[in-house]
């Protein structure tokens, strides 16, 4: 991942400074950036909800900077705009159309603020600017100049910025991908030096799975990076994975919490002592009970494919995974099995649900033409991966085949396994997918005990 030289530079002074909103002066004052998801501005009432945390932290003396989303399903509508305008549209017109939600809220944002006597003003990605690559539609910041930002902040200001987009070389908007409003939040904390980037959201914290599934999921007051960036990747939409990659790469504490909760209250950590409420995703050091499982996370639609009887020659995974990588399919996990005979070998991967159809035509293509040789290819569409998180799996033996054992209890079929340094994932028939969850939270004593 490049960041050059803004998100390295644009070292802050540490010096005690004074607020220019009611700070006390002398008092440490902390640099947050604080962003906000598509429900914490659904509505200006909302927006409103929203703008009072940002107040307490100005009145605490803090410099805040705020990154929004779009208000929540405004994205999905100007999506379904595009694709009904044309099937066939130009990247950068899809980018100059679904980058406008963003735009609404950060006016609405600055202008709340200002109402409650707060100096704000909204930028746009490329106002900042937010630099990217011409990636359109899944674009990656390269650069973003914090000097304006920076002293706006110190002059007492509040900026409001689009989340979701920069502007490529060519001067055209882009967007960064679907929850890419959390990158921007993490890029423009690390450009501005801040202490902390908080992440307000509709659930206060990260669990240790998705509560909407498991009730009795508990809260963790921390996370690893580490654990975060697995437990995003295997489908804990909490957070972007590419906002927790830049946040491990430049040591940005990220806070998750609730803009639900009332901004009035006292701020308490979760062992209710004054502090932050949330969870703090930060460097494993600074978690002193490590567990052996952090989390179980669920993907689903996920389709699996298999090529039987592949010719078994060097380069043969190569030229699979190449024709899918030149088609832009993303494949996840891959597992390959050597016939009896030496000569050939199955090879079964998944894909999501709605590759699936392109991703065969694409190995049929590659087999009439005799890049890839095999005899028959099979697959279906409707799985769901399933995979359980922790450090602890470094040093403890035996999670996956405790994994496999209470899945069998419940009489789950697995269909593909694969493993890292802190997690396990198999994938099992979607209809199955609930029942693993709740099965494998229970089992490894994650069940909140109050529940
Ligand atoms: P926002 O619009 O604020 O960015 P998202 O919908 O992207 O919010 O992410 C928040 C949602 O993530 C929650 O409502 C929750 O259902 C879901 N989620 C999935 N896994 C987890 C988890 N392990 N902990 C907390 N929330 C989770
Ligand atoms: N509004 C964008 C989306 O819905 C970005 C975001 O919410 O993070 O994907
Ligand atoms: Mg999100």
């Amino acid at each position: 991942m490049l960041i050059p030289r803004a998100l390295c530079g644009m070292a802050r002074s540490n010096k005690k400074r004074t607020a220019g909103f009611g700070g006390s002066p002398g008092k440490r004052l902390a640099r947050i950036v604080v962003k906000f998801g598509g429900t914490s501005v659904a509505t200006v009432e909302r927006i409103r909800q929203s703008a009072r945390h940002v107040k307490r932290e100005v009145e605490a003396g803090n410099e805040v900077c705020v990154v929004v989303s779009a208000m929540s399903g405004k994205t999905n509508e100007l999506v379904g705009w595009v694709n009904e305008a044309s099937a066939f549209h130009d990247a950068r017109e899809y980018d100059a159309v679904v980058a406008s939600g963003e735009q609404v809220t950060a006016g609405l944002m600055a202008i709340v603020l200002s109402e409650m006597g707060i100096q704000s003003r909204s930028f746009a990605g490329w106002q900042v600017p937010i630099k990217t690559d011409d990636a359109h539609g899944a674009a990656r910041i390269v650069d973003i100049d914090g000097t304006e930002l920076d002293k706006r902040m110190k002059d007492g200001w509040v900026p409001v910025i689009t989340g979701f987009q920069g502007i490529s070389p060519h001067n055209r908007i882009t967007t960064l991908g679907r929850g890419g409003s959390d990158t921007s939040a993490v890029a423009v904390a690390a450009a501005v030096n801040a202490d902390r980037c908080d992440i307000y959201t509709d659930v206060d914290g990260v669990y240790t799975t998705d509560p909407r599934i498991v009730p009795k999921a508990q809260r963790l007051s921390k996370i690893s990076f580490e654990e975060m960036l697995e437990m995003a990747s295997l489908g804990a939409k909490v957070l972007m994975i590419r906002s927790v990659e830049m946040a491990m790469a430049h040591k940005v504490r990220l806070l998750v919490r609730s803009s639900f909760d009332d901004p009035d209250a006292p701020q308490l950590a979760p062992d209710g002592t004054p502090g932050v409420p949330g969870t703090l995703v930060c460097d494993e050091d600074e978690i002193m009970e490590k567990q052996i499982v952090s989390g179980v996370t669920l993907a689903k639609a996920e389709a699996k494919i298999t090529l039987r009887d592949v010719k078994d020659n060097p380069g043969v995974a190569a030229a699979i995974f190449g024709a899918l990588a030149d088609e832009g399919i993303i494949v996840d996990m891959i597992v390959q099995n050597i016939a009896d005979d030496g000569a050939t070998t199955d090879i079964t991967f998944t894909v999501p649900d709605s590759e699936y159809d392109k991703a065969i035509k694409t190995l049929q293509a590659a087999g009439t033409d005799k890049r890839i040789e095999y005899a028959r290819i099979s697959g279906s569409k409707g799985g769901a991966k399933i995979s359980v998180v922790g450090v602890g799996m470094r040093s403890h033996a035996g999670v996956a085949s405790s994994m496999f054992k209470a899945l069998a209890d419940k009489g789950i079929n697995i269909q593909l396994i694969t493993t890292s340094e802190i997690k396990t994932s198999v994938l099992i028939d979607e209809q199955y997918a609930e029942l693993a969850v709740r099965a494998l939270h229970t089992y490894y004593g994650l069940d909140r005990k109050d529940a």
